[in-house]
């Protein structure tokens, strides 16, 4: 077994057991293998064993991967900030896009969209209140969703974009007790954003490396797991996430 075969079955373990401990269901959890800065290579490895999800943070670094293993059964999955001018390069190419955070995003995602075709997207919540991070606020949320209404721009069904649920990077990520405050917090606006606009919301993308254990057992529906499964990024990548 290769080091990168080894830590991938390791994760697969710890979800299994974090899920099992809080009572969830089996399967309830899925994985998101994070292969920013990672070769190629090591996303065909780990898709031959069976890893069907990969998150991307950097569109041009995806799009690179994405035409090197376009033979290859993979959902793709659009992890950091977009910009607007890049709706292109994102709309319709994604199996799910974490980071929408603003009406014009969604505006610019919804014109670049196939005829006919769908988007499924979370809304990044950014709360930790960090003025570095993307995300909306807490408070600003309600009004966020009444705009995407308003405007036409999210479905439940048939073309357009499809708002799935939520995503979070607390602050001081990779700590996973200090990080549980947050994901309770996306949990329980995931609830109350259900409630209020009558919507199906069922993902909750929260959890990284040094806390998806935590985030298992406040709720999440999607972890995503990059350096206990590839290593180490170069340093590039971390000075860039702004954790660890
Ligand atoms: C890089 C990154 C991850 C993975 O982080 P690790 O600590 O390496 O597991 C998860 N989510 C986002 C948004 C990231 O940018």
């Amino acid at each position: 077994m290769t080091l990168l075969e080894e830590r991938w079955r390791g994760v697969l373990d710890n979800m299994a057991e974090a899920v099992r401990r809080a009572g969830r269901k089996e399967g309830s959890v899925r994985l998101v293998a994070v292969s920013k800065f990672h070769p190629a290579s090591d996303i065909a490895e780990l898709c031959r064993l069976g890893q069907k999800d990969f998150g991307e943070n950097y569109i041009q670094e995806a799009r690179e991967k994405q035409a090197e293993l376009s033979d290859l059964d993979i959902r793709w999955h659009a992890i950091g900030p977009v910009q607007t001018n890049k709706a292109k390069d994102v709309a319709g190419r994604f199996s799910l896009l974490h980071t929408l955070d603003r009406v014009e995003l969604a505006r610019a995602l919804v014109r670049r969209l196939p005829e006919g075709a769908s988007q499924d997207v979370l809304i990044q919540v950014n709360v930790g209140e960090e003025p570095q991070k993307s995300g909306v606020h807490a408070d600003e949320l309600p009004a966020l969703f009444e705009a995407l209404l308003q405007d036409g721009l999210i479905a439940a069904d048939g073309a357009g974009l499809h708002v799935r649920g939520f995503m979070c990077l607390p602050p001081r990520c990779g700590e996973g007790e200090e990080a549980r405050p947050y994901f309770v917090m996306l949990r329980r606006l995931r609830d109350d954003m259900e409630k209020r606009f009558g919507l199906s919301l069922p993902e909750l993308s929260m959890g990284m490396s040094g806390d998806y254990r935590e985030a298992i057992e406040e709720g999440a529906t999607l972890i995503r797991v990059g350096t206990d499964i590839f290593g180490p990024r170069p340093v590039k990548g971390q000075t860039l996430l702004g954790c660890r």
